[in-house]
């Protein structure tokens, strides 16, 4: 989302001191899958060599049969990514432009599809057989495997069961709670990437309505450190690229990314690239599988064979010293630009369309090899190999993901590549850009429509005029500030639109503690999670229709309309009938607990908002730039793009010029004996949701309690591989530890460690924050090893073969 630097740098919001909170019960922890030390069942296995291939058909074909039955299977699955059918509800990853094959979804798709599509359900006879206690005690893919929420459930005050209610008593209760507080600023409304660009719309609408600004979202946790960096430098927060930019690339850097797992059908088009003969530098603590080999499932023949290499050069940078090794790379641009009379660098480009670069030059002489070799834990050779692919480069590329955002100095981490591309400019042409790869399905286009704790004066100036009141102007709170406030009391009602908000948050202790806090939590959602059992006094979970599902309204069939990751946006059309007569629509709940709550004060027909979709439509389209004849455009087959200056070469900052800026070399100053621990996603997983124990990128099977660990760290402790430990996080004493790790051999830089999440978010303290973006930093967690008494205590563990 555009947005002035400076807003971008302070919130209106009076910071919360946590330190009063007492510690939770150790109870709360179990987050994912807790063995007893007895039963610590995670193996190493042999690991996959290749992206996709048989396995993933297998897979695909596997989980679409046993969740939704063989015809489901089909008529879904061809409806996935579909011009007339329905957006993949898993990762942001863009359709073509173009013509569409028939099966235009990956393996890890197929796996979402079928968990929303699934036959099973949870009816109200399972909450009065299973307390909230018990629940507790299963592991979050025994949640997963549930089935879908079929009716409103709520959790009555001290009652350790959920029970039916009535749509109508969920929104009067939910009316009473919030008018039960001293200001409107006690209550905040979460969103997550899920929800279509409709059900935000109204979702922004009726919290500032209410009068609050409260909104924290799943960008503050995943992108915001992209958000804040890119508009800083080149005057929007988004991918500056089309899909179709990859093709003519000569030169992509995938930089603290593993699209095999968290983006699949990337893969294909950096296949396609390699074709070509683009170089596809790999930049990563861990070689991915993705990124080394794809047999494309798509073709048969592919198949047979060893598959396609992917990335040329593999650089195993040390986790987070990604700004050492690019301003290495840098560094020997400028050292080649002098050598050759300017050939390197795009002078005129500099010179006319930027600001900084002399600070950049001085800064980047001045950094000594000796600091960039050690911090980013690359030899000069490689970073001499992936400047000479940079410098040979017309058409450049530079993805990235969390690898890059979820640092302390994530924003920094951005502008450092945003610097890396200005140096030829490659931004603004053809084959050339930046695409900070989003996660979830709609997490772009959330925000674009007004989900943000600090949206501009001129987007709530045009809210405020279009619906007939006073939007707040003080900024609200995001995910972070909306834990801590709810820990120190001072947020009383929590709603989540979608996600799992304990599960995707850091310090989940203390998230718990602070759910815990609440008078009122209520959880809009598809499938059971842990954020249900951990709750405020009373709770509610409100069951809603998934992507997948048939979306009827009085005015007839509707469809949603969601942004991908470059800034498309298109309709989703889903083809199933719903899995509950009891189910509804998320605009409708929206609408339902706004109407109840607002009554009389609010001059917004709700009503007729989701009696036709169109109409909610046509009110962005007034407020928020970009959407002019949004009805008509989307029904355009592939919908239409947002406007994007730097992508057609116009940089949106307030001097239009892209901005060049200095950054120093983070310093971890690890203490002896500690790791710095990046969290992961297996491949069995999207985001918070594990759909099974297995990681066939990373050779284990049957568990997801495992440390990646350079094999000479585990013989200097004198352990042994599958030698069980507790990790300990630094900064929280005993509070912050993760029990029962198996050490996993793994080619990781040394003093470098990989595990899963959510089961090592404990780990993460709440303060440990980017700066200016206060996103979690998730991803550089300074943690120490130590045997696990509770494996010590049992009998002896066995351990795992080695790879
Ligand atoms: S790449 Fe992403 S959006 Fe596309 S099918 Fe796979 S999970 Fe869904």
């Amino acid at each position: 989302m555009d947005r002035s630097p400076n807003e971008s740098v302070s919130g209106q919001v009076e910071p919360v001191a946590t330190g009063s909170v007492p510690a939770p019960s150790h109870a709360l922890l179990v987050v994912g899958a807790e063995p007893p030390p007895e039963k610590h069942a995670a193996e190493q296995v042999h690991r996959h060599e290749s992206a996709a291939g048989f396995y993933s058909i297998y897979e695909t074909v596997k989980r679409g049969v046993l969740e939704m039955g063989l015809g489901n299977s089909f008529r879904t699955l061809l409806k996935v990514n579909q011009t007339d059918g329905f957006d993949c509800p898993s990762c942001a990853w863009p359709d073509p432009d173009s013509a569409r094959k028939t099966a235009e979804f990956c393996e890890n798709g197929a796996k979402a599809v079928a968990s929303e599509a699934t036959k099973d359900r949870i009816v109200p006879e399972f909450f009065a057989a299973h307390s909230v206690s018990e629940l507790l005690g299963q592991s979050d893919r025994c949640y997963e495997q549930r089935g879908r929420l079929a009716q409103p459930m709520w959790r009555p005050a001290g009652s350790d069961h959920y029970q039916p209610i009535e749509w109508d008593a969920a929104f009067e209760l939910i009316a009473r709670e919030l008018h039960a507080l001293d200001s409107p600023n006690e209550a905040a409304f979460y969103t997550s990437g899920r929800a279509s660009n409709e059900a935000a719309f109204l979702y922004g609408l009726f919290a500032r309505q209410f009068g609050t600004n409260n909104l924290p979202d799943c960008s503050n946790l995943c992108h915001e450190s992209s958000g804040t960096g890119l508009t800083e430098s080149i005057g929007i927060g988004k991918a500056t690229i089309k899909l179709e930019d990859f093709s003519h690339a000569d030169a992509i850097f995938v930089i603290g990314q593993n699209p095999g797992t968290c983006h699949p059908r990337m893969l294909s088009e950096l296949q396609k690239a390699a074709r070509n003969g683009c170089q596809i530098v790999s930049i990563n603590p861990l070689a991915e599988t993705g990124l080394i080999r794809f047999k494309n499932p798509q073709e048969p023949l592919s198949l047979l064979g060893a598959g396609t290499p992917i990335a040329r050069l593999f650089l195993p940078v040390r986790i987070n010293g990604d700004v050492a090794l690019i301003k290495g790379i840098m560094k020997e641009m400028l050292e080649e630009d002098a050598r050759t009379g300017g050939k390197v660098l795009a002078h005129d480009f500099i010179r006319e369309q930027t600001e900084g670069f002399e600070a950049l030059r001085a800064d980047l002489e001045s950094e000594s090899w000796g600091d960039i070799l050690e911090s980013s834990g690359c030899s000069r050779e490689l970073i001499q190999q992936a400047a000479a692919i940079a410098i040979r480069s017309e058409h450049m590329i530079c993805c990235w993901a969390m690898g890059i955002t979820q640092h302390k100095n994530g924003v920094a981490n951005v502008q450092t590549i945003a610097n890396f591309a200005l140096l030829r400019g490659q931004i603004g042409r053809r084959g050339a850009g930046l695409c900070p790869v989003r996660g979830h399905s709609n997490v772009q286009g959330d925000r674009t429509v007004g989900i943000w704790e600090k949206m501009s004066d001129e987007f709530l100036d045009a809210l405020g005029k279009e619906f007939g009141f006073s939007p707040p102007k003080a900024h609200g709170r995001d995910a972070v500030g909306t834990i801590q406030a709810m820990a120190a009391g001072q947020i009383k009602v929590f709603i989540g639109l979608g996600g799992n908000f304990l599960a995707a948050t850091p310090d989940t202790q203390l998230t718990a503690q602070a759910m815990q806090r609440c008078r009122l939590t209520v959880q809009i959602s598809t499938k059971l999670n842990r954020g249900h059992l951990i709750t405020g006094r009373e709770a509610l979970i409100l069951p809603c229709l998934g992507r997948t599902e048939q979306d009827v309204q009085a005015s007839g069939p509707q469809f949603v309309t969601v942004e991908n990751t470059t800034g498309v946006v298109h309709q989703s059309r889903g083809v199933l009938p719903p899995a509950s007569q009891h189910l509804r629509s998320e605009p409708a709940i929206v609408a339902g607990i706004a109407q109840r709550t607002l009554a009389g004060r609010t001059p917004t027909d709700w009503a007729s908002l989701v009696a036709d979709y169109d109409r909610i439509r046509e009110h962005i389209e007034h407020v928020v730039p970009g959407f002019a004849q949004y009805n008509r455009r989307v029904r355009d087959p592939g919908g239409f793009y947002l406007p994007n200056g730097p992508r057609e070469g116009k940089f949106t900052t307030p001097s239009g010029k892209a901005r060049f800026t200095v950054h120093p070399i983070p310093r971890h100053d690890l203490r002896p004996g500690e790791l710095l621990l990046t969290t992961i996603r297996s491949h069995d997983q999207f985001n918070t949701t594990i759909y099974g124990e297995n990681d066939r990128y990373r050779g284990i099977s049957n568990g997801r309690r495992v440390l990646f660990i350079n094999a000479q760290e585990i013989a200097e402790r004198g352990l042994q591989s599958g030698s069980i430990v507790d990790l300990i996080s630094r900064d929280g004493g005993e509070s912050r530890r993760a029990e029962r790790f198996k050490l996993v051999p793994y080619d990781i830089p040394r003093g470098c460690a990989a595990a899963y999440y959510p089961e090592t978010n404990v780990l993460v303290p709440l303060h440990n924050v980017a700066d200016r973006s206060n996103q979690p930093a998730f991803k550089s967690i300074p943690i120490r090893i130590e045997p696990s008494p509770a494996a010590l205590a049992a009998p002896a563990a066995q351990a795992p073969e080695s790879a």
